[in-house]
């Protein structure tokens, strides 16, 4: 085929006649990216703060990541969870060492990452917690699109239109531990939250939440359940964005940077709640196998390395402090937030246009929702590149 010579037009205008149209797509045609910046197919350079939402932590080819998924894909990529896996134990492995967790589920997404929690919740209820079997989730969270994780997001935007769903979920608002204290109930066998917002907003709750929420599920003997696809694997400055309150889940998910842009997912748990599955009672296909684990595998080896979380850390303070500063020279940003490197910038008008003429200039950034911006940049990002970002908002803000 000669495709690999069409313009980026005749692309979108192709992908339009073939793809069902779940997305609202922005017209560029990413084909190649290193580090910060991508390549469309009109050879045009974009710096990319939006990092395929925040699934390339390392940035786009990072060469320890490419190397390990070529060698792997030349010698073994696909075996079956029938078999032990040596990849798998050892990702496994540095999860658990490097967490409050002692066992890993592997999968391939994070709405199956949440599923799998969901299911775990439920049997643990079951047979260890006198057959409570609710879950109470947050008001404004995003648990993925499967049906039960659909159900568990609480915004009705996402569930519309897909009735019936699954029972069993109670919503409260997020950071409000006294409407979490009156919602809970004999029923009850789990409460499952982001530790920040993503897609709700980039939503922070007071500091202290996560440990009243621990504390909550202490007193009645509830499953705590953290969703950490989008703020894990370092996004914050901590491996996990749950370590600033000191305090551990029972139950934590990752996926999107997981892999660095390779699918992976997984489950993590205590001893004693993991002990809840049993052989027949959960499984992936593809969960675990050899390529994606070698991907996991080298991109936790670099996150692991040292200085790389100071670095997320001093990024994510400097990026913040440029954001605030053109806050204070445009009216139209109400608000800054975020931590580390997941940043979000509330505006007072709906951002789809400034998003279009980020591109133009060269930059990828997201929203979440309609009035916010949203950075997530790969945790490589160097202050030139805020740098260049700041500049060309400045611009763009002063024209709009
Ligand atoms: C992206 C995301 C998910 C869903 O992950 P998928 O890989 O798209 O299924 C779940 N929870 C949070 C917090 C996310 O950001």
């Amino acid at each position: 085929m000669s495709d690999k010579t069409l313009s980026g037009m005749e692309w979108i205008q192709l992908g339009k006649r073939y793809l069902m149209e779940t997305y609202n797509r922005f017209p560029v045609v990413p084909v190649r990216g290193e580090g910060m910046t991508i390549y469309d197919c009109d050879g045009k350079a974009y710096l990319d703060f939006l990092g395929g939402i925040a699934v390339c932590g390392l940035g786009h080819s990072h060469p320890e990541v490419v190397a390990a998924i070529r060698e792997q894909a030349s010698s073994l990529t696909h075996v079956s969870n029938l078999y032990h896996i040596p990849q798998q134990i050892e990702v496994a492995r540095l999860l658990v060492e490097n967490s409050f967790a002692q066992k890993v589920f592997f999968c391939n997404s994070g709405a199956e990452a949440n599923e799998g929690a969901i299911k775990l919740a439920r049997k643990y209820g079951h047979e260890q917690l006198r057959g409570r079997d609710e879950i109470i989730t947050m008001k404004n969270s995003f648990h993925g699109r499967t049906l039960a994780t659909v159900t568990a997001t609480g915004q009705e935007k996402f569930q519309k239109g897909f009735e019936p769903l699954p029972e069993g979920f109670v919503y409260v608002p997020f950071a409000d531990i006294e409407a979490l204290r009156e919602a809970i109930t004999d029923r009850t066998c789990a409460i499952m939250l982001e530790p920040i917002q993503a897609e709700g907003g980039v939503i922070v709750p007071y500091h202290g939440y996560l440990k009243d929420v621990r504390a909550l599920c202490d007193e009645k003997n509830i499953l705590m359940i953290l969703d950490e696809v989008q703020v894990g694997m370092g996004r914050t400055g901590k491996l996990f964005a749950h370590e600033y309150e000191n305090i551990t889940p029972d139950m934590m998910t990752l996926a999107k940077a997981l892999g660095n842009g390779f699918p992976v997912g997984a489950l993590l748990a205590t001893e004693r709640i993991a002990a809840a599955f049993v052989p027949g009672s959960h499984a992936s296909t593809f969960g675990g196998n050899p390529l994606g684990m070698s991907a996991a595998r080298a991109t936790l080896h670099v996150l692991l390395g040292d200085g790389f979380m100071d670095h997320v850390t001093q990024l994510g303070v400097y990026m913040k402090q440029r954001l605030e500063e053109l806050r204070g020279n445009h009216q139209c940003i109400k608000n800054v937030r975020g931590c580390g490197l997941i940043l979000g910038m509330e505006m007072d008008m709906e951002v789809g246009d400034i998003i279009n003429r980020c591109i133009e200039e060269g930059f990828l950034v997201g929203s979440a929702g309609t009035h916010v911006l949203r950075f997530l940049p790969p945790l490589v990002v160097e202050k030139s590149h805020v740098d260049q970002l700041v500049g060309t908002l400045d611009y763009i803000l002063g024209d709009i």
